[in-house]
């Protein structure tokens, strides 16, 4: 296994719809076992082969372990992943992305989702994900498709930009601030 390099906005691989997965070989396994050590190293919840330059459709997800979500601290592999219900109800939540550093948006997205794959070795798979889990999905599929998270964002009073800062105790933390506030004109007339 190995750490591959995260592409960033900007580079085409990202904006381009990845081909679906035809071989179930050990290119495939071990692209799939790389895209977890690269999530688990960035660290991140998910990711798509997009985002390390592999233009295919395949996506690993892991939520940190929760008490409160039963869908949380399993890892999630899928092979030519497609949405096959999307609730009307949609949930606001924070999204960010390891494409584009330290940039945090509102988005809306369907609270549920039932998402129809194949794992590793080509064997269908579905799931009914709530919530976060399903947010998740719909942002990697997303990559599948060239599509970001900021593509859904209504407007710049919905982002915000993450900046490091020291506290009195010389403790670093991120701090979130809106990007109207840093985009503020200046001395306009
Ligand atoms: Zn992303």
């Amino acid at each position: 296994m190995a750490v591959r390099k995260i592409t960033l906005i900007g580079e085409d691989v990202l904006r381009r719809e990845a081909r679906k997965v035809k071989r179930f070989d050990k290119t495939l396994h071990r692209l799939i076992d790389d895209m977890v050590e690269t999530m688990r190293e960035a660290p991140g919840i998910g990711l798509a082969a997009p985002q390390v330059g592999v233009s295919q459709r395949v996506i690993v997800i892991e939520l940190e372990e929760d008490e409160e979500d039963p869908q949380s601290g399993t890892l999630y592999e899928f092979v030519n992943p497609e949405i096959v219900y999307a609730s009307e109800a949609e949930l606001e939540g924070e999204e960010g992305c390891l494409s584009i550093p330290n940039i945090v948006g509102d988005v809306w997205r369907s609270q549920k989702v039932v998402v129809k794959g194949q794992n590793r070795f080509g064997k269908p798979q579905k799931i009914e994900a709530e919530e976060w889990l399903a947010r998740v999905f719909q942002h990697e599929i997303d990559h599948l498709n060239g599509v970001l998270f900021l593509d859904h964002v209504a407007g710049p009073e919905k982002l915000r930009r993450l900046v490091k800062v020291v506290d009195e105790n010389g403790e670093e933390h991120w701090k979130a601030i809106p990007m109207v506030e840093i985009a503020e004109p200046v001395g306009s007339s």
